[in-house]
């Protein structure tokens, strides 16, 4: 009766469009970032965790086993799952207190200076052990997977000494082996200063002791136990200048750490000329970017993460210039920016919304930035981010006709199934008469 859990094998038959972003094996550019290679009417078929087979309907379901699992997705979309570049998903501790602040008229740099923001979240995540910090994490893996996201970069940050730093790279280690989700992992030591490197009278001194110490402690620690693939400095006027951020992302750099920067978010600072200088992965935020900021990006094949959910949380006006980096060539990856002070929400769905409406993103170049150039930027993009024969079958089925239905209506969760290496881990309902062992049922 249930002899399809038995099997390896999976036949999404009926979708009205699988969204295949079948292309060139790089990140999409320009036009190419409205092609999504959409088949109608269509199917794909699973087999050990792999994409083997899309196409019509009828001649992928031939190829199929005649025991397979299927799963009709007649008048529904089929796409990759979602790739989230950006997010800082580990952390304890809440601060709805600051957002009710800032409806008062705080910003976030002065909510910052008061000892809030980053630091209050690292306060509470140094107080957490590392099985508590992964019970808090359980809850967004959850809520990822449940709005379609099937991998995620994931960052430290909100520990800020070695020991906690290596403890919260731990848990995304943890997270990565135990859950269904994937992440992969950044080290983010110069996330903020931390609060006892700021005594007023040698506050120079003591900033350079905290760099220092990432330099010549966290980096080579956490390149020697192999816990993260990425390094990001957050290069900001009242974080780590430009000089500062060369220097950490330089030593980064000769331990073999791939570079994601944090750059030109709440004013220009020059970080996307660093990022360019340093040939790093990608550039993330750069709402201030100006154009010599672009053309460098550009030259450079830095990747341009798009974090609109903090723009729009934090109730600020000026979105990164998504049309003018993409009419320019630059690679655009969308991301939400998970995390508990600026953009508390796991959903690219959301973050496909902001990005239509606030940043003039055709809902196509949305998913690709969301998908196949995401999966780019964390160096995936020959096994993740389309539906191809080859790949990881990471596939989501949403709960509606045509893709663009997925932005247009917004603030609800159209992802109905989610499947991760090619095994159902999220559906409405349990699929034949036992609920799927592991699986989350919405
Ligand atoms: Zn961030």
């Amino acid at each position: 009766m249930f002899l399809f859990i038995m099997t390896d094998e999976l036949l999404i038959l009926n979708a009205s469009q699988l969204v295949t972003l079948k292309g060139a094996a790089r990140p999409r550019v320009g036009a190419e970032m409205r092609d999504l290679a959409i088949l109608e009417n269509s199917a794909v078929l699973i087999r050990d965790g792999l994409i083997v087979a899309t196409g019509a309907t009828s001649e992928v379901a031939a190829q199929a086993a005649s025991q397979c699992q299927t799963l009709d997705a007649a008048n529904r979309v089929v796409m990759p799952g979602f790739v989230d570049a950006h997010t800082h998903a580990v952390f304890a501790g809440t601060r709805e207190d600051e957002y009710e602040m800032r409806a008062a008229g705080f910003t976030y740099q002065e909510i910052a200076a008061r000892g809030g923001g980053i630091r209050s979240t690292v306060r509470k995540t140094r107080a957490a052990s590392a099985a508590e910090l992964f019970d808090m994490a359980l809850p967004r893996v959850r809520w990822l997977l449940e709005h379609g996201t099937t991998t995620i970069e994931a960052k430290s940050g909100y520990g800020l000494t070695l020991d906690d730093e290596l403890k919260i790279l731990r848990v995304i280690q943890s997270l990565n082996r135990d859950t269904p989700l994937e992440l992969v992992p950044t080290f983010l030591g110069a996330h903020e200063i931390p609060d006892e490197y700021r005594r007023s009278d040698d506050a120079g001194q003591a900033r350079t002791a905290y760099i220092d110490l990432v330099i010549s402690e966290m980096l080579p620690r956490v390149a020697n136990e192999h816990l993260a693939e990425f390094c990001d400095v957050f290069c900001e006027a009242h974080v780590f200048n430009v000089q500062e951020s060369r220097r950490i992302l330089k030593a980064a750099k000769e331990l073999g750490f791939g570079l994601r920067f944090h750059a030109d978010q709440l004013s220009l600072g020059g970080g996307s000329q660093l990022a360019a200088e340093l040939q790093a992965t990608t550039a993330d935020h750069i709402e201030w970017i100006d154009e010599a900021g672009i053309a460098a990006l550009q030259r450079a094949k830095v990747i341009a993460v798009l974090l609109p959910g903090a723009v729009f949380n934090l109730g600020l006006t000026k979105y990164a210039p998504a049309r003018r980096l993409i009419e320019a060539g630059v690679g655009v990856a969308l991301a939400t920016d998970f995390n508990p002070g600026s953009s508390p929400t796991p959903s690219m769905q959301m973050a496909l919304s902001i990005a239509c409406t606030q940043m003039q993103m055709t809902p196509a170049e949305a998913l690709t930035a969301a998908t196949i150039n995401a999966a780019y930027s964390l160096n995936r993009g020959a096994r993740l981010g389309s539906l191809e024969s080859g790949k990881q079958a990471d596939v989501v089925i949403f709960d509606c006709a045509d893709y663009r239905q997925i932005p247009y209506f917004f603030g609800i969760n159209h992802a109905l199934t989610v499947i991760k290496k090619g095994r159902v881990v999220v559906t409405q309902k349990s699929l034949g008469e036992k609920p799927i062992e592991n699986c989350y049922t919405r």
